[in-house]
């Protein structure tokens, strides 16, 4: 870790997720002096990655959406001078995502309303009304969304109960069709969200989905460059960065407010404001449960998070599988929304696939990422572990026995869609819930932090206030999660401290 000056800082941030960074960046570049502390070496979060076999792989980020040029996450990313610098792979125009069923039939998704209706109406001719219903049933959605349209009307609370959050996806998709394919092809790629039958809403399916159909890319050399150039951009506005720098308590004024958190080295950094990209539940525990109303740390901690995940990861011999530049959403089941409550027997019921865009080669993967649902549970025996890069604790041999078994039974159904693929691989290396877990700092490893539910809509959204006067949270929990989501509840954040109007301006003539 390096030296932390002893001085206090207008905002100390904790966590350099996407949302912890964005922030600094937003007041960082409002003039304030801003401090980041990240537990990890690598920053990012879930934007780190990886390298085996000088092969990159991403751990969270596998593909963005909303990015063409005057679109909403572009904007964003041009006030966070963050667009300019990255290495963008458009994804394929007719099926960025293919949905793939056990019998081996397929159905793309496209990039751009139009073609997206096209190609789902080849698929299923009878059904061009139930398709149109659909597509703008989300366009409402997203029209209507404060900051993901730029130009939505944003109440005095954000957090308003707005009633679209009451819609439950399932039982929409359900009313527009009885066609049970296509229902499951509407909501083919609902791993996005780690969907839940009787839970999701509507509006963070259409968010979500919305976001990729208007356009899709993938980070070539992995989702990290945002990271790095969030750093440097940062510092090149005074903020300070240190990486290796676990906060794990606080110390109070007597008025009540944070005066400084602690590292686990011992050292102190004090600050004005503090902001958490830290999971809500881990917060309270690390800001001290007594300094929370007992009514809202019941709420955070009874929160259901999504499923965690086991990924697998394959190297490949040189110029042996050909780069796929879209992703597979493959169903053993017949019902997409079965895997995340799945039976062991038939585990995995479903799994994402993906090769990272490298600029090595187009025409060849040199690795690619098989992603499952796996609940923590499974883990369990080794949960006292922790094991991050700079603080290695081996699991042990029945650990690496468990992931072996676990890859070997993905690579089965892996072979199903990739006939001889096994042929093609150089090594197969995995990552269980306790990988996410650890490199996250949450306690379950969850995919995408607090999920959302259409039955509880007020109790599933989380406020970036705290009853702390001076502590605000921000990250994947606020407003919905994905790059999109959490850089949106980023500047949900910082309306706190700088001018709404004047910031969402900014964003809109970036
Ligand atoms: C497998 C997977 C695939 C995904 N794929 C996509 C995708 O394709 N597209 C997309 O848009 N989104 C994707 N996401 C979601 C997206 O990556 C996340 O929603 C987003 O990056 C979360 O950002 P965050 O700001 O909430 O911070 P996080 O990424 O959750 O980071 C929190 C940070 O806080 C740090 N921290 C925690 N505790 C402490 C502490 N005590 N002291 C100091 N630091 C601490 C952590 O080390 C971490 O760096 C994916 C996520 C996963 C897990």
């Amino acid at each position: 870790m390096s030296y932390i000056p002893e001085k206090e800082y207008d905002f100390v941030v904790i966590g350099s997720g996407l949302g912890g960074l964005a922030c600094a960046y937003i007041l960082a570049k409002e003039g304030h002096s801003v401090a980041v502390l990240e537990k990890n070496t690598q920053l990012g979060g879930n934007l780190q990655v990886f390298s085996r076999d000088k092969s990159i792989f991403d751990t969270g980020v596998h593909y963005i959406g909303g990015l063409d040029k005057g679109q909403m996450l572009y904007q964003f990313f041009k006030y966070l001078d963050l667009y300019d610098g990255l290495k963008l792979k458009r994804m394929d125009e007719d099926g960025y995502d293919v949905i793939r069923f056990a019998d081996g039939k397929e159905y793309k998704h496209g990039i751009g309303y139009d073609n997206f209706k096209r190609l789902l109406i080849a698929d299923f001719p009878e059904e061009v009304q139930a398709i149109e219903q659909f597509c703008s049933d989300m366009q409402d959605i997203c029209k209507n969304f404060p900051l993901y349209n730029l130009d939505a009307e944003i109440t005095a609370d954000y957090f308003d109960n707005q009633d679209y959050r009451t819609i439950n996806a399932y039982a929409h998709i359900c009313s527009l069709t009885q066609n049970e394919r296509l229902r499951n092809v509407l909501a083919g790629s609902n791993p996005l969200y780690a969907g839940v039958k009787d839970k999701t809403p509507f509006y963070v399916h259409a968010l979500i989905f919305n976001s990729y159909i208007i356009s899709a890319y993938k980070l070539i050399d992995g989702g990290s460059q945002i990271a790095n150039i969030m750093s440097r951009n940062i510092k090149a506005k005074g903020g300070e960065i240190f990486r290796k720098s676990q906060v794990i308590s606080a110390n109070y004024h007597d008025d009540g407010n944070v005066k400084e958190v602690v590292l686990s080295n011992g050292s102190v950094v004090r600050g004005r404001n503090f902001v958490s990209n830290m999971h809500p539940e881990v917060t309270i525990d690390i800001f001290g449960e007594k300094r929370f109303l007992t009514a809202y740390r019941k709420r955070v901690k009874s929160l259901e998070n999504t499923i965690s995940s086991f990924t697998v990861h394959l190297t490949f011999h040189k110029d042996s599988f050909e780069y796929l530049n879209h992703n597979i959403y493959q169903y053993n089941v017949d019902d997409v929304w079965d895997g995340v409550d799945y039976k062991q027997e038939l585990w995995p019921e479903g799994f994402f696939v993906c090769t990272p865009a490298s600029s090595k080669s187009d025409k060849y993967a040199d690795c690619m990422s098989v992603m499952t649902y796996m609940s923590i549970k499974e883990t369990e025996q080794w949960q006292n572990t922790y094991n991050v890069i700079g603080h290695t604790e081996e699991r042990g041999a029945a650990y690496e026995a468990f992931k072996a078994e676990k890859s070997e039974q993905v690579l089965k159904t892996l072979e199903k869609v990739f006939p001889g693929i096994r042929a093609k691989i150089k090594n197969v290396y995995s990552s269980s819930p306790l990988t996410y877990r650890d490199y996250i700092g949450n306690y379950d490893g969850s995919l995408y932090g607090i999920l959302k539910s259409s039955k509880e809509p007020v109790k599933s959204v989380i406020n970036p206030k705290t009853k702390i006067s001076n502590l605000y949270l921000t990250g994947q929990n606020l407003i919905f999660h994905g790059i999109l989501g959490v850089t949106i509840g980023a500047f949900v954040t910082c309306f706190n401290f700088v001018d709404r109007k004047n910031i969402i301006d900014k964003v809109k003539q970036a």
